[in-house]
């Protein structure tokens, strides 16, 4: 957003699991295995964990696995939590989106697995009910799977975190889809969120809503969304939603806090697992800096790229770095094209 290169934190990132969905709005975009055995991983994690103690260059080291987390094995799921933990950093909840459709008894031998490897919270993303849900991503029987797992969570004591897309074909489906929720009962975290601004669903922009949907959405669902919450009731900016007209008229009245430090990512596969294994810590470390450094760098302030690329009619809705995202690869497209 502007620049922050005060790198503190690295996190390593491997797509390891295969996800049987088809989303839509995948933010993932295309997606590919990167096959590179567990044990490799840990060596990496290992050594980056050692030097961080010794050197102290930066204050967290966390790792996501994707697509899903389903198919970790126990000594996976646990040995993943304690790298994390290690790391300075608390492990996200279980990711449980595209999960491989099994029998309820597998699904709770392995949810029961990851349970006693120290997961209590598990989520789910939905954009509808029933076939709506299906359609959107990409497979049929995915609705009532996650009902099924949603039992299988309530018996073994998980709390789960209901990520609800808020979209032109969720809205009339809201009501419904949360009643299913909450027909099932156990612990909750619901939030209620556009679209993101990534993946394919940079291709979505019809789907996304406006001020004027708003009122479509029923009154006590809201409270799981930020959509009617104004500066004050919201903790940080990063929280607002806003249209892209709101945005462009409230940037340059709002000083934007950015973080102070920053962190870079390091994606594992074929191609540099040899180079993570083998070189030294700070050689790694500092190429990947620059290559941070060199990304960021040429994008313009915020209040520039607005001011130039900001659209004063468009009434959609977007998050901070959404619609930071859109200006961001305009500007993009048109350094592309100079
Ligand atoms: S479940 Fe997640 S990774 Fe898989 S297609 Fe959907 S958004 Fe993408």
């Amino acid at each position: 957003m502007q620049n922050p290169m005060n790198i503190d934190s690295i996190n390593f990132n491997e797509n390891v699991y295969p996800c049987c969905n088809h989303c839509r709005y995948c933010s993932a975009g295309k997606k590919h295995l990167d096959n590179i055995p567990f044990y490799r991983y840990v060596r990496v994690m290992e050594r980056f964990l050692d030097w961080k103690e010794k050197t102290n260059k930066v204050k967290t080291i966390s790792s996501h696995i994707m697509y899903t987390h389903a198919l970790m094995t126990y000594e996976q799921s646990k040995k993943f939590r304690e790298l994390s933990l290690r790391g300075g950093y608390h492990p996200l909840e279980l990711q449980m989106d595209g999960c491989i459709f099994m029998p309820e008894d597998d699904l709770e031998r392995i949810l029961d697995g990851h349970r006693r490897a120290g997961y209590d919270r598990y989520s789910v993303t939905m954009n509808g009910c029933r076939e709506i849900h299906d359609l959107w991503a990409g497979r049929k029987g995915e609705f009532d799977f996650i009902m099924m797992m949603a039992k299988i969570g309530v018996r073994l004591g998980y709390e789960r975190q209901e990520n609800i897309l808020i979209s032109q074909s969720s809205i009339p489906q809201l009501q419904e889809l949360t009643n299913c929720f909450d027909a099932i009962g156990g612990k909750k975290i619901r939030s209620l969120n556009p679209v993101g601004y990534f993946g394919w669903a940079k291709m979505l922009e019809k789907e996304r809503i406006t001020r004027a949907d708003v009122p479509r959405i029923p009154p006590h669902l809201l409270a799981y969304s930020t959509l009617t919450k104004d500066d004050k009731e919201v903790n940080h900016v990063y929280g607002l939603l806003k249209s892209e007209r709101e945005w462009i008229e409230w940037i340059p009245n709002h000083v934007i806090e950015v973080p102070v430090n920053s962190g870079i990512g390091i994606h594992l596969d074929s191609s540099n697992i040899d180079y993570l294994e083998t070189a030294p810590c700070d050689d790694i470390f500092n190429d990947y800096v620059d290559q941070y450094v060199k990304k960021y760098q040429p994008v313009p302030d915020i209040r520039v790229i607005s001011e130039k690329y900001g659209d004063r009619l468009n009434e959609k809705i977007y998050h901070l770095y959404e619609i930071d995202n859109k200006w961001t690869d305009l500007y993009n497209s048109d350094q592309q094209g100079t």
